[in-house]
């Protein structure tokens, strides 16, 4: 592919998807993303040479929600390693984000670190070595770092609205707690979980804060994390960051991706591209519906699929 076409196709792909009626549904259980216009798409695509590309809301901020957990995640697995293992699995879930099913059967492990379960553990790691003040100022610090900029910052109105209305939240981490599996005070272990949902980026932040996933764990050329690390960060994207939609996604799409429910998602096309997409809408599952689209039309018209044979 003709580098310069890139910037060709990210526009074209913002026009196709200005024109869409069908959306998707625009997140509601948490009162300041109900109000997020559904009209709103981004594209950010960052290759390896560091050059950015972008169309469509790129520059505009939106609540990053879930794709929070691959930042806590490698921040955890960087303060205990693989020790991690024993309090999280690394399976997917078939089950919705916020389910709470298999947590009995499964004694309060949770499937993985990518549903809300998962990553309510991963914050109670973090506090096994931080106040919820520190953690939540580590994680600001990194992903200004991974993205070099530092104007990135939390929406407090965000992470009120979910302390508020987070109910099943609050039920997961009790329900976890009960089984040993979350040490610190519950609301304490939720106001961290709630601090790195409310993150607020766009698109082009995004897309710069997924360097250390796309190139061996290094961004601007600065080790983040080993490159082994980052490839098994790729590969639990790539399997549970979509849920129960997981599997459709690396089906239709095949790149490792993680959503949230303000409608971004961040894809990683190994040693090619770090990609933001941002689009309200969501499918059943709360995944971005038009930002998907986007995603499978970008892999078609470049190759970038992890199942692409790159030839030699
Ligand atoms: N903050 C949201 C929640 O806990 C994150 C969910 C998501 O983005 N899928 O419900």
């Amino acid at each position: 592919m003709q580098l310069g076409s890139i910037d060709t196709i990210v526009a074209e792909i913002a026009e196709e998807t200005r024109t869409h009626t069908h959306r998707g549904k625009v997140a509601d259980y948490i009162p300041p993303l109900a109000c997020v216009p559904d009209s709103k798409f981004g594209i950010a695509v960052v290759l390896h040479d560091g050059s950015v590309h972008t169309a469509g809301d790129a520059e505009e901020p939106f609540s990053i929600q879930s794709i929070s957990k691959v930042f806590a995640l490698t921040l955890a697995l960087g303060a205990v390693g693989d020790q991690l293992w024993r309090r999280v699995g690394r399976e997917p879930s078939g089950t919705a984000f916020n389910s709470i099913v298999q947590l009995e059967t499964e004694h309060g492990i949770p499937r993985n670190p990518f549903i809300n379960a998962g990553a309510i553990v991963v914050c109670d790691v973090l506090l096994g070595r931080l106040q919820p003040r520190e953690a939540i100022g580590q994680m600001l610090r990194f992903v200004r770092t991974v993205a070099g900029d530092e104007t990135i910052a939390i929406d407090e109105a965000v992470a009120r609205a979910e302390q508020d209305t987070g109910f099943r939240n609050m039920a997961l981490a009790n329900y976890m707690r009960a089984f040993g599996n979350v040490h610190a005070p519950v609301e304490l272990v939720l106001g961290t979980y709630f601090h790195f949902c409310a993150l607020s980026m766009s698109c082009r932040q995004l897309a710069l804060a997924g360097r250390y996933l796309m190139d061996d764990g290094r961004a601007d050329g600065h080790s983040v994390i080993s490159a082994r690390r980052a490839r098994r960060i790729n590969a639990l994207m790539m399997s549970c960051g979509h849920y129960d939609n997981s599997g459709d996604f690396a089906y239709r799409i095949g790149l490792p991706g993680k959503s949230g429910v303000g409608g971004g998602i961040l894809a990683v096309a190994p040693g090619i591209a770090s990609i933001a997409v941002w689009s309200p809408g969501l499918n059943p599952s709360g995944n971005s519906h038009l930002g998907q689209l986007a995603l499978e039309r970008l892999v078609h018209r470049t190759g970038w699929s992890v199942f692409e044979p790159r030839g030699g």
